[in-house]
């Protein structure tokens, strides 16, 4: 079969497990990448470890760049509460530049890899207006990407795939069901305990939650309490 080679970000959460089955089913050698970036839920990077690990992939790296060094979101700033519900505007649970950083991250190891393709799950339909998970935010990367490397100034086009940008909670959902992803290894919560149980009333956890009764399918995910 193919030995295409893709990189593709995972952060534990329901999302980039998802991500990560669509890449495998589209015949991708899949290496996984996340970052210990200093967000407060640190099970979250166990969850990362697991969801690669159950789907398969050939490589999982843990980069360490502590974004706390910057602050400025709810999610790496202890002094910003996360909040419990969406207010107007873009919420205090965006993170300056992340994908941005992220994605700068996953086209250097794809480089080196010799990987043209990244798959990353950014989501426009559910995702509270972050500017950086917009299509044209993509687009725009990509183009960039294609001028910054080696790669791809000899002519290998890098492609960012994002899969997930037009569908709903639900749509993914039924997705990585269909794909045999078990959701109860990922953690969606932006406040969970420290035993990584999600604390079922944050943005994300209502989302998520919604999604799984659309979708008609059994809510695997561990809750406080
Ligand atoms: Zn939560």
């Amino acid at each position: 079969m193919s030995n295409k080679k893709a990189v593709v970000l995972v952060s534990g959460g329901l999302d980039s497990a998802t991500i990560l089955a669509m890449a495998r089913e589209q015949g991708f050698d899949c290496y996984a990448l996340s970052f210990d970036y200093g967000q407060r839920h640190r099970c979250e990077l166990e969850a990362s470890a697991e969801v690669a690990k159950t789907l398969g992939v050939l490589e999982h790296r843990i980069l360490q760049l502590d974004l706390r060094q910057f602050g400025g979101s709810a999610l790496t700033d202890d002094t910003i509460d996360v909040p419990q519900s969406l207010g107007d505007g873009i919420p205090v649970t965006y993170v300056p530049a992340r994908n941005t950083i992220f994605l700068s991250m996953a086209m250097a190891w794809a480089e080196v890899l010799g990987a043209l393709d990244i798959f990353v799950g950014v989501n426009a339909v559910d995702y509270s207006g972050y500017p950086d998970c917009r299509q044209e935010y993509i687009e725009a990367f990509e183009k960039m990407a294609n001028l910054a490397t080696k790669s791809g100034v000899e002519g290998n086009h890098l492609s960012i795939h994002t899969p997930l940008i037009d569908l709903t909670k639900a749509d993914i959902i039924r997705q990585g069901t269909r794909l045999g992803v078990d959701y109860g290894k990922t953690l969606s919560c932006y406040n969970p305990d420290e035993r990584g149980l999600a604390c079922g009333v944050c943005d994300s956890c209502r989302l998520r939650a919604a999604g799984f009764v659309t979708a008609g399918v059994a809510d695997p995910t561990h809750y406080q309490g």
